[in-house]
C-alpha cells in the first residue's frame, strides 16, 4: 500500500500541534486510497496527513460502504458495513486528510482493518471536499443509502471514541 516514505515528513516545517497519534489496529491514515481521489479530482486535492481537528478547517464524518475480513478466527469471518467511519478533515490550501475506523469482529472482538468499496469512498470524500471548499454555501446531496444490518455500535471504533456518524444519530 502506498505509503509515503517517512523522510518527507521531515523536510516541511514542523506542525504548532503534535500530529494526532493514531490508536495502533483501529485507526487507519487515509493516504493510500490518495491515489484514487485524485485520479477522481483531477490532482486538485492534497493529502496531508498531519491534519487533526484542531489544525483544519472544517471536520467531519462519513459512513462508506465496504468490508471486513477476520483473519484471527478460522475459518476467517468476513462481513459487509454501509458505515465504515471515516473522518474527514479540510484545511487551507485544498489540503485534506481522511482517517478510517476498524469494525471489531462478533467472534473473537479483534479490531479489523476496513476494506472500503474504493469507488462509494472517492464518490464521497470527492464530493464533500467539493462543497466544503469550493461551494461552502451548497447543501450536500444526501448519500445513497443501502440497507444493510443495523449498525453494530459497540464494535465499531468510531462510535467507541464518539465520532461516528451513525451514533450521533
Ligand atoms: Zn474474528
Ligand atoms: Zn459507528
Amino acid at each position: 500500500m502506498g505509503f509515503r516514505p517517512v523522510s518527507s515528513t521531515f523536510t516541511s516545517a514542523p506542525p504548532l500541534l503534535p500530529p494526532r497519534k493514531l490508536a495502533g489496529g483501529k485507526e487507519f491514515d487515509g493516504s493510500y486510497l490518495h491515489a484514487a481521489v485524485a485520479r477522481e479530482s483531477d490532482s486538485r486535492y492534497k493529502y496531508d496527513d498531519n491534519l487533526t481537528k484542531a489544525t483544519s478547517r472544517r471536520d467531519g464524518s462519513r459512513s462508506i460502504l465496504g468490508h471486513f475480513i477476520c483473519k484471527a478466527c478460522n475459518p476467517s469471518r468476513s462481513w459487509y458495513s454501509g458505515n465504515i467511519c471515516t473522518e474527514l478533515f479540510i484545511a487551507s490550501n485544498d489540503r485534506y486528510r481522511t482517517i478510517l475506523h476498524a469494525q471489531q469482529c462478533r467472534r473473537c472482538e479483534t479490531y479489523i482493518m476496513p476494506e472500503v468499496d474504493e469507488g462509494n469512498y472517492v464518490q464521497k470524500i470527492v464530493s464533500a471536499l467539493d462543497l466544503w471548499i469550493n461551494r461552502p454555501e451548497r447543501k450536500e446531496f444526501p448519500s445513497d443509502y443501502r440497507k444493510t444490518k443495523p449498525h453494530d455500535k459497540e464494535r465499531c471504533h468510531g462510535c467507541q471514541i464518539g465520532v461516528c456518524i451513525r451514533q450521533r444519530k
